[in-house]
């Protein structure tokens, strides 16, 4: 009987052990490679500094310099818990089960509730509340369960670990980008949101994967509205898409109008926002007319309708 209740706690033992190990991650790379750098090409201006008392003074968080409008991108996949303003602040805070980080100041183009994959776009970064004025810098914490730690543990030391030299030549601010604010673009179409930005199954293919737009339920050759003032890229056919129009509006910014039946405008012309660009149909992977509106931030999809202002 001793023999078979030693040999039930050495299997468990082992069982325990097991899903540990299969808990560890698989790289077997060391901490400090669990986040992205939320921004591109940023150099470290300010530190962590933890606090001498949960209310007490100290720097909760690493300032990383980059350009006002620089995309913010997710560190790690999660659940945005919070997207919005503190205090005139626009902030995002991502869950990623039990560790929390959070980006200010950062024009959000994520709402709360969203799931975001590693390296997506979580807004830009804005100059209003920066931590580093008069240049910009994007804020970002680390919350553990036990309360705020130092980001740069998980971060990996590449070129963008340099501390901004403290009594250096001051820096030239560059050229402020456009920062897209929610509510700037204008709605396309006026018709009802039929399918929303996210994953979903294909109603045509039937395969799962992300649905990169916002599908309007406009009927056939209704007019489609710029979004947004800037110079179209691009008139054509693309699979799946049918005929689209592609605008930049710059910033990294761009818009795209898809499954139309016909153009109103061409390549390389410039467009004012509301400005007719083509005419709703049914082009493409399409079950009937509808307008698909993506829009693209760095160059990866984001949600457009919190972006979205009716007209
Ligand atoms: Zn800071
Ligand atoms: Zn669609």
């Amino acid at each position: 009987m001793l023999h078979g209740e030693v040999t039930r706690t050495r299997a468990l033992l082992l069982l325990a052990l097991a899903l540990t190990v299969a808990a560890l991650p698989a790289s077997g790379s060391a901490a400090y490679a669990a986040w992205d750098w939320p921004v591109d090409g940023g150099e470290v201006a300010a530190g962590y500094l933890p606090p001498t008392s949960p209310y007490g003074p100290g720097h909760r968080g690493l300032d990383v310099a980059a350009p006002t409008g620089s995309v913010v991108r997710a560190v790690a996949a999660g659940t945005v818990t919070f997207a919005g303003r503190v205090a005139g602040v626009g902030a995002v805070t991502v869950d990623h089960g039990g560790r929390r980080s959070t980006y200010q100041p950062v024009v959000a183009v994520v709402r709360s509730g969203a799931e975001v994959s590693r390296g997506e776009p979580l807004g830009r970064l804005s100059p209003v509340g920066s931590h580093c004025g008069p240049r910009a810098c994007l804020h970002l914490g680390r919350i553990e369960a036990d309360g705020y730690a130092d980001p740069l543990a998980l971060l990996s030391p590449q070129a963008q670990v340099r501390l901004f030299p403290p009594h250096g030549p001051a820096p030239v601010p560059p050229e402020p980008e456009r920062v897209v604010p929610s509510g700037d673009l204008l709605m396309p179409v006026d018709a009802p949101v039929t399918s929303r930005f996210g994953m979903r199954v294909h109603p045509v293919t039937g395969v799962h994967k992300l649905h990169d737009g916002t599908d309007f339920g406009a009927s056939c050759g209704t007019p489609v509205r710029a979004a947004d003032a800037g110079t179209v890229s691009s008139v054509g056919s693309v699979p799946g898409y049918g005929n689209r129009v592609r605008i930049e509006h710059g910033g990294a910014t761009a818009t795209t109008y898809n499954h139309l039946a016909s153009f109103a405008v061409g390549a390389g012309e410039p467009v004012a926002q509301g400005q007719t660009v083509g005419a709703v149909g049914s082009t493409g992977l399409s079950t009937g007319c509808h307008l698909h509106l993506s829009v693209l931030l760095g160059g990866q999809p984001v949600d457009p309708e919190p972006l979205l202002t009716a007209p």
